[in-house]
């Protein structure tokens, strides 16, 4: 960390421990580009996880920073969140410019459950009067206001399939979600699968239960549902927020934002808008006559027209920007969404943009990861079952997340419930989804933002699914026994408990005197023929070729004083605990235990 060898390394403020994704919006680069200089360091973590200020300062000073640790003593609270709620735990320089910011809120649920009738009907009970005259248009997300005044920002783009990708690309944009379940048709396996993807991300939900003015609503039934998925509704005496409305008649729009609010409240959202812009980019299509169009998202910093940005490998100055109403606007604040003129090609969605001193330094960011790329240092983070193992020993990984999908939902019940047995201390088990039929794309993506593996039982992947995963580089194993699923999966949990150890030995000494002090007491005054010979070693005392003893080397001296090491050719005292039976002509071999792959 010396600043000798950076030139012009920057100064930087990194508190005691920091998410991964903090950090990079911290350091202005991708949350990949973090992780994947953890690797290099031989650590492997994931976008939600928490490092501590030795390891953020490995990265920060590999990109050209001189990191500093910041005193905070408001990290606490979050220290030990895993991939909780708020999903903006940006850590600013300067924490007195922290201000409360819009909640941002995604829609889930089966189709034809209302999802997109529900975006409409909150954007035209909410729109801001007054604002009305620019064109409503489609751009990806829009802000609605509650009835307190208060703004929420919703992503149009409905459904688990978007919410996951963008997780996969290692974007945490979801403060809240909104479970859309029909009143008439009940919870279906979209409507799990959506609560699994929400839950695997962390991220409170609330449900929206549809559909309540359909003449065959059965809001009772939904309920025993929901608390059959462990969704336990309040006026069951659990915590699960279950708000009635009817999308179409544009009913309990209101309250349902309401209880967004109250349960994004308990996150605490906040953000800096005087520093540069830090977002995520939610959309992006090429028009024919405005070029590239991107819609997205500032998480915090403000966004200014004519600011350099760079996501991905897209650069340039932000032209033009404009909200949802067609509003054009020239600077703005955390959690708004925008839609932007002026890249340079399509980023993805779900990639970070971030603004830039100059387009120059843009530019040639975005060169400099296009020359990655090619070189195929773009390394992809996925999970194998044997990859895993070694984040287990680093003690990196304790979930170990399974997708499992089955022919039939008899298999599944049991199968979950064995899995999961095999959770121990150190690493526990967990099938974040598990449903009845092929492969899909959206397991994969699941598994990629979860880093998990796909277990498929008497079923494979969908055509799309494979080409995905092996993109991905997700695992997917097939297996037709249910044994052989329970005994790989014990197997890489044990593989993880138990790492093999083999001997390096160290040193090679000969006694050529022994010291007697006492009568339980000797030193064996020893020349070290081979190798470094170290306090606290294991050793073997050899006689004849013979083991004769095996213990601790807890004394070495050179002539009177304690050493801690001493090299070949040198000569030394050494006392092995519990032996004191040292012959002249004895052989000592000093060891220690590594840890092999
Ligand atoms: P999505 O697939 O989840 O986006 O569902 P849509 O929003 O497209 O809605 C599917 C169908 O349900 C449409 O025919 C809607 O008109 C209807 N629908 C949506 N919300 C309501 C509602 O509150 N009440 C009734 N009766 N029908 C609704």
């Amino acid at each position: 960390m010396t600043s000798e060898q950076q030139t012009q390394a920057r100064p930087i403020h990194i508190p005691p421990v920091i998410v991964v994704s903090d950090l990079a919006s911290l350091l202005n680069v991708t949350a990949i580009d973090v992780i994947k200089e953890l690797m290099k360091n031989g650590v492997m973590a994931t976008i939600n996880q928490v490092v501590d200020f030795d390891t953020a300062a490995v990265v920060a000073t590999d990109l050209g920073y001189e990191p500093e640790e910041e005193e905070s003593d408001s990290a606490g609270g979050d220290a030990d969140g895993d991939a909780d709620s708020t999903s903006m735990r940006v850590e600013e320089e300067d924490s007195a410019d922290m201000v409360a910011r819009p909640p941002v809120v995604t829609v889930l649920g089966h189709v034809d459950h209302g999802k997109t009738t529900l975006l409409d009907a909150i954007r035209r009970t909410t729109v801001t009067e007054g604002e009305a005259g620019g064109i409503t248009q489609h751009i990806g997300a829009y802000q609605a206001t509650a009835p307190d005044g208060r703004l929420v920002t919703f992503i149009d783009t409905p459904g688990h399939e978007a919410f996951t990708q963008m997780r996969a690309r290692g974007a945490r944009v979801t403060d809240v979600a909104i479970i859309v379940v029909a009143a008439d048709d009940g919870v279906m396996p979209q409507t799990r699968e959506a609560i699994d993807h929400v839950r695997a991300a962390g991220v409170p939900l609330v449900v929206a239960l549809n559909k309540i003015d359909a003449n065959n609503a059965n809001p009772d039934r939904v309920k025993q549902q929901l608390m059959e998925v462990n969704l336990v509704p309040e006026e069951y005496g659990g915590d699960q927020i279950v708000v009635p409305v009817s999308a179409l008649k544009g009913e309990g729009i209101d309250t349902l934002l309401e209880n967004v609010l109250a349960v994004a409240d308990l996150q605490d959202l906040k953000a800096n808008p005087k520093r540069d812009a830090v977002g995520v980019v939610l959309e992006a299509a090429t028009d024919r006559n405005r070029g590239v169009v991107a819609t997205v998202l500032v998480q915090t910093g403000t966004l200014r027209q004519g600011d350099a940005i760079l996501s991905g490998l897209a650069f340039g100055r932000v032209k033009a920007m404009t909200d949802a109403d067609g509003k054009r606007l020239k600077d703005v604040g955390p959690s708004t969404p925008v839609e932007i003129l002026g890249l340079s090609e399509v980023p993805l969605a779900g990639e970070r943009f971030v603004v830039m001193a100059s387009d120059k330094e843009a530019r040639n960011e975005a060169e400099r990861r296009r020359r990655a790329i090619a070189s195929g240092d773009d390394t992809r983070t996925a999970v194998t079952l044997d990859s895993l193992f070694g984040e287990i020993h680093k003690g990196n990984v304790q979930d170990f997340n399974l997708v499992l999908k089955a022919d039939v939902q008899g298999s599944i019940d049991p199968l979950v419930e064995t899995l999961e047995d095999l959770s121990v201390d150190e690493v526990s088990v967990k099938v974040i989804h598990a449903s009845v039929g092929s492969i899909t794309e959206s397991d994969v993506q699941l598994a990629v933002a979860s880093k998990g593996v796909i277990i498929g039982f008497n079923i494979g992947p969908e055509p799309g699914a494979k080409k995905l995963a092996d993109h991905e580089g997700v695992e997917i194993r097939e297996y037709r026994v249910i044994y052989d699923i329970v005994d790989d999966v014990e197997a890489a949990v044990k593989g993880m408990l138990a790492p093999v150890y083999e001997e390096r030995e160290d040193a090679t000494i000969e006694v050529r005197q022994v010291f007697r002090l006492g009568r339980r007491n000797a030193i064996a005054g020893s020349y070290v023929r081979e190798g470094t010979v170290r306090r606290g070693q294991r050793a073997r005392v050899l006689r004849a070729g013979q083991v004769v003893f095996e213990g601790e080397l807890d004394s070495l001296k050179r002539v009177k004083d304690d050493a801690r090491e001493v090299a070949s050719g040198f000569e030394c005292g050494v006392q092995i605990e519990g032996f004191d039976d040292f012959q002249e002509g004895d052989e000592i071999r000093t060891f220690h235990m590594e840890q092999v792959r």
